[in-house]
């Protein structure tokens, strides 16, 4: 009830940006739950940056959220701490499954995102898996299927690429995203300009339409990922964040 207080004296309105481009705002100032807190803390990071003051309030709140700021403006920390959170008040365990999918263009982008997570979300006790190895070309690459096929069942966040994630969709026995919490699609810009449209859509329609949240980040604001975002984002309830300042 105390957390649920502050939450509501915490979450901005609908469409209001809740800091000044140059006012400070510690994450702590957050209702964020001592393992999240925790984690932050023992990693340094003290301070949100712009993207991460202008969009985690919202995303606190539940909304879906479609944000742009370029490389370099602390994005993943945006996504990765409602993420946290949302499992977190939602009590998720081990056998709860998935219960979060970070879609990434790159291998090297999805590894960097896993790292920060593991950083962070030390204080947590959720199971973490990174998906994103190629289509079976040699015995190494399908015995490392197998193994991703056997850990699924007992991983609560997933961070993928996109065609290694549809090939555990397609293929993996106990793949189940039905009761999907959140879906994060990160640089949405590049993941279209790389090809995965298509891989994309397939994807979507696995997922529940129904409550699940969603988080689009991007560096750019195309038409294309404006797109993306009318096919990935089911509800009403989208905050739009862009965040350009020079510094
Ligand atoms: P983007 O995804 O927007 O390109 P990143 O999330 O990769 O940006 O963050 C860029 C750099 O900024 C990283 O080195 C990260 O550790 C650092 N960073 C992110 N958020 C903070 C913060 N709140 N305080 C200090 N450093 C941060
Ligand atoms: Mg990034």
């Amino acid at each position: 009830a105390a957390l649920n207080a502050r939450i509501a004296a915490e979450t901005p309105e609908r469409g209001t940006v809740p800091s000044l481009k140059n006012s400070v705002i510690a994450f702590s100032s957050l209702p964020l739950s001592n393992n999240t807190l925790r984690g932050l803390e023992f990693n340094a990071y003290t301070n949100m940056t712009a993207i991460q003051s202008a969009s985690i309030p919202h995303a606190l709140a539940g909304r879906d959220i479609l944000g742009a700021a370029k490389t370099g403006s602390g994005k993943t920390l945006a996504f990765l701490v409602p993420m946290l959170e949302k499992l977190y008040r939602a009590g998720w365990s081990t056998q709860d499954g998935v219960g979060a999918i970070v879609l990434s263009p790159t291998r090297e982008l999805a590894g960097q995102i896993f790292a920060v997570l593991r950083k962070i979300g030390k204080f947590h006790s959720f199971t973490l898996g990174l998906l994103m190895g190629g289509r079976n070309k040699n015995r190494r690459e399908h015995n490392e299927f197998l193994q991703e096929q056997q850990s699924i069942p007992n991983t609560n966040i997933l961070i993928c690429t996109p065609g290694r994630l549809l090939q555990h969709l397609e293929q993996t026995p106990y793949m189940n995203a039905d009761s999907l919490q959140m879906l994060i699609l990160d640089e949405a810009d590049r993941i279209l300009d790389m090809g995965f449209r298509d891989q994309l859509v397939r994807i979507l329609d696995y997922f529940p339409a129904g409550e699940r949240q969603t988080l689009l980040y991007s560096a750019t604001q195309t038409k294309d990922v404006k797109h993306l975002a009318t096919l990935s984002i089911n509800r009403k309830k989208v905050e739009y964040v862009g965040v350009h300042d020079k510094d």
